[in-house]
């Protein structure tokens, strides 16, 4: 158990260290944000900041002397960086999570390797690679890069075969993987926590509402076809961490079809779609992440008090924080990003045991 007043390093400077730097000096423990990037909303609630590349391994070597645990709440963390930390420090969750996480093509096959069931999906590593793939996949279909891909980025719908080359262009021309189109009923996530000693907890899943692949809502109680696919989906999650002997929160992403639940991604961290548990449940994903690399006892994952609405404020939505904080029942979460850009997320909403007004 790591003892009060430890420090725990945090690779990523963004809202989701935020929140877990708030989680961790709730309960004793100090933190230090390693990021690249200027501005670091993370750092404005830490102890300790270090603004350096993922690759100085002179800066990464003092970060770790510095650390008693490492995590990251950043997805695309270099591999590399985090290997380099494991030689100096734990780090939690481990890389090979993220080497898989950040690889679409190998995250889909290692969860299908573990009886998992992600949407059908063939390479297309290069313009011709995709011809085939649309050969063997047909259309509609979305094509992703393998790599660097988040809220919507590095995506291109096909609704033709036609489509190829606007498509192949849309995503720069990367190393892509083509998607057969899902038809959900709807999309939700499973999140859980699992601890040093094996110890796995779920929080209940909630279903989420993308617009313009950025999520923008994630709401309980889900309706009951999730709740139908939920145990299945737990599984598979159960069994992906399990393999990895992970330690944290983990997330998986859901599309919830007649023929049952399809995986689409997972994340190796705290994640946006778990924002509701602040309030909404017992102990927070981000207090359970921070227990879980602590080695401490996990919280209790219930949500005593539905229905809970989270809504992301986006660009100019955080113009609305005033008219929020005044809603009963609603609890407001300002990231303190300096600039207001459309598409980046400034801030979420979360009302419990009631509904937006
Ligand atoms: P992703 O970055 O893979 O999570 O994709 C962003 C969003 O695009 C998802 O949350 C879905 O709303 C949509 N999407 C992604 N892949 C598919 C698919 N194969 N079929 C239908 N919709 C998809």
């Amino acid at each position: 158990m790591l003892p009060p007043g430890s420090t725990i390093g945090i690779l990523g400077g963004g809202q989701l260290g935020r929140m877990l730097a708030v989680a961790a000096a709730q309960l004793g423990y100090k933190t230090h944000i390693y990021a690249p990037d200027a501005e670091s909303v993370a750092a404005q609630v830490a102890a300790q900041h270090t603004q350096a590349a993922w690759d100085d391994e002179p800066r990464l070597a003092t970060f770790a002397a510095h650390c008693d645990v490492v995590t990251f709440e950043f997805e695309n963390v270099p591999v590399d960086t985090l290997r380099f930390l494991s030689g100096h420090v734990a780090v939690r969750a481990g890389a090979d999570a993220l080497e898989i996480a950040q690889d679409r093509l190998i995250e889909k096959n290692f969860v299908a390797g573990l009886g998992g069931r992600p949407a059908p999906f063939a390479a297309a590593p290069d313009r011709a690679a995709l011809d085939t793939a649309i050969a063997a996949i047909g259309t509609p279909a979305i094509l992703k890069t393998v790599r660097m891909g988040y809220d919507g980025k590095g995506q291109a719908r096909l609704a033709a075969p036609d489509d190829a080359d606007a498509a192949w262009d849309a995503i720069d021309r990367h190393a892509a993987v083509l998607e057969g189109f899902v038809a959900f009923d709807h999309e939700f996530s499973v999140l859980m926590v699992r601890g040093i000693d094996g110890e796995t907890r779920f929080w209940d899943s909630p279903v989420n509402i993308h617009e313009d692949g950025i999520l923008a809502t994630s709401t309980l109680p889900p309706p009951p076809i999730v709740l139908d696919q939920q145990a299945e989906a737990r599984d598979l999650m159960a069994a992906i961490a399990a393999d990895l002997d992970y330690v944290g929160v983990l997330t998986g992403e859901f599309f919830a079809t007649d023929k049952g639940p399809v995986f689409n991604e997972m994340a190796p961290r705290v994640h946006n779609s778990g924002h509701w548990t602040i309030e909404g449940a017992v102990t927070s994903q981000f207090e359970n992440h921070i227990r879980a690399i602590a080695g401490l006892p996990l919280g209790d994952t219930a949500s005593p008090r539905l229905p809970v609405v989270m809504r992301n404020l986006i660009g100019a939505g955080i113009n609305d924080a005033p008219a929020l904080l005044a809603e009963p029942g609603c609890h407001l979460h300002h990231y303190g990003k300096a600039e207001v850009r459309a598409g980046r997320k400034l801030g979420h909403a979360t009302w419990v045991g009631t509904e937006p007004a």
